[in-house]
């Protein structure tokens, strides 16, 4: 099955143009404007649109946009030694709390709800095992079996103190790290979209490294409604097709940050339970209501996978998910695809079945 190319071209570039639809009439009604920018910031690029703006109000409106998401970077980002989040780390095992910022405040709890959801799949605490594998430098090496001990003793939400009150937050032992890498994306695509919409934008798309968010009427065609979802084995082909009406969508691949080591793939994506990255899932996209759940979930059905993750998707409401299995051969197969029921007549997959070949797995163990 081939995906028109037209369809492919709006969903996966980015542009920085005022556009006009082909279909137009010499004389464009505000309505048909559409207004695209880009931006380099937290390791990848943020990418919005926004739809039906004059060119003044669309401008001002990328403007507060862009500087939301700045500066959710530049307050929690664990590679600035200005931001918070790199004082609330630097304190760790002394007595004294830090205030934070409302902005981080919602992160930190949103983490935390998550992570009892999730039983500890999703944890915040993992900064000192994403250390000891070398990810935040960049310079991946498995690390030895005695550093791998201490940096899982520094690991576990349930240490953190924080105090909902005062804003406050203290990590009770030197050592310990907070990482919001799994889930300050998400809000920030949140945050943009919000400015956005006090700006009177009625409609447009966030995209910031593959964290998705829509709002409104995107398209008379209505085809940007549909997401296409990239191989994790070969990521510049598209495996799937999934239609949506609104919301959000991101993925966690474990292609995004690896190194390998005698062919083995260690990939950045822990389990905070055993301190190993995660192995037998590829990647994991998760659709729902906000791009701050939409990240939170996509890490944590990452290290859940599709067993636990099923489970824990059916209790909550607008979450659906795909997973893609490690594939034990080259090309990804059908069978190494499980989806929620929710996503049933809603995907279409970019491979043919061989005869008797399983297809793609929905959740619930129907096929
Ligand atoms: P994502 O791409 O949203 O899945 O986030 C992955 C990033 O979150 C990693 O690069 C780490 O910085 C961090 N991380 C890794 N494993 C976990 C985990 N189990 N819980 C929370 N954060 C994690
Ligand atoms: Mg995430």
């Amino acid at each position: 099955m081939r995906f028109p190319c037209a369809l492919l071209a709006a969903l996966l570039t980015a542009g920085c143009a005022v556009q006009r639809q082909s279909w137009e009439s010499p004389a464009p009604a505000v309505a048909d404007l559409v207004v695209r920018r880009a931006w380099p910031v937290m390791g990848t690029l943020l990418e919005i649109e926004v739809r039906g703006a004059d060119s003044a109000v669309a401008e001002m409106a990328l403007a507060t946009a862009r500087a939301a998401v700045f500066r959710v970077d530049m307050m929690m980002s664990v590679y600035k030694p200005a931001s918070e989040l790199s004082a609330v780390n630097r304190r760790a095992g002394g007595d004294s709390l830090t205030a934070v910022d409302p902005w981080t405040a919602e992160v930190l709890e949103a983490a935390l709800r998550f992570a009892e959801l999730s039983d500890g799949a999703l944890d915040i605490t993992v900064g000192p095992l994403v250390d000891a594998w070398g990810f935040h430098r960049e310079v991946g090496a498995v690390p030895p079996e005695a550093a791998l001990d201490s940096a899982r003793r520094l690991v576990g939400y349930e240490q953190i103190r924080w105090d909902p009150v005062t804003r406050a937050v203290r990590l009770p032992r030197p050592g310990m790290r907070l990482d919001f890498g799994a889930i300050a994306k998400g809000f920030a695509v949140d945050r943009a979209v919000a400015a956005l919409r006090t700006a009177g934008i009625r409609a447009g798309r966030v995209d910031l490294g593959g964290n998705l968010r829509w709002f409104g009427r995107v398209s008379t065609e209505g085809s940007e409604r549909n997401v296409a979802l990239r191989d994790p084995r070969d990521p510049d082909r598209p495996f799937a097709l999934v239609q949506v009406d609104s919301g959000s969508v991101a993925t966690s691949g474990d292609y995004e940050r690896f190194f390998e080591v005698d062919g083995r793939r260690y990939s950045h994506i822990l389990d905070p339970r055993s301190g190993q990255p995660v192995r037998g899932v590829a990647a994991v996209s998760v659709f729902a209501p906000t791009a701050l759940e939409a990240d939170a979930l996509s890490t944590a059905f990452f290290v859940l996978g599709p067993q636990a993750g099923c489970r824990l998707a059916a209790r909550l409401p607008g979450v659906e998910a795909v997973w893609v299995r490690d594939p034990d051969q080259d090309a990804l197969r059908p069978h190494d695809v499980t989806l929620t029921a929710g996503l049933r007549g809603r995907v279409e997959l970019a491979f043919e079945r061989a005869d008797g070949e399983a297809g793609p797995v929905f959740c619930a163990g129907e096929e």
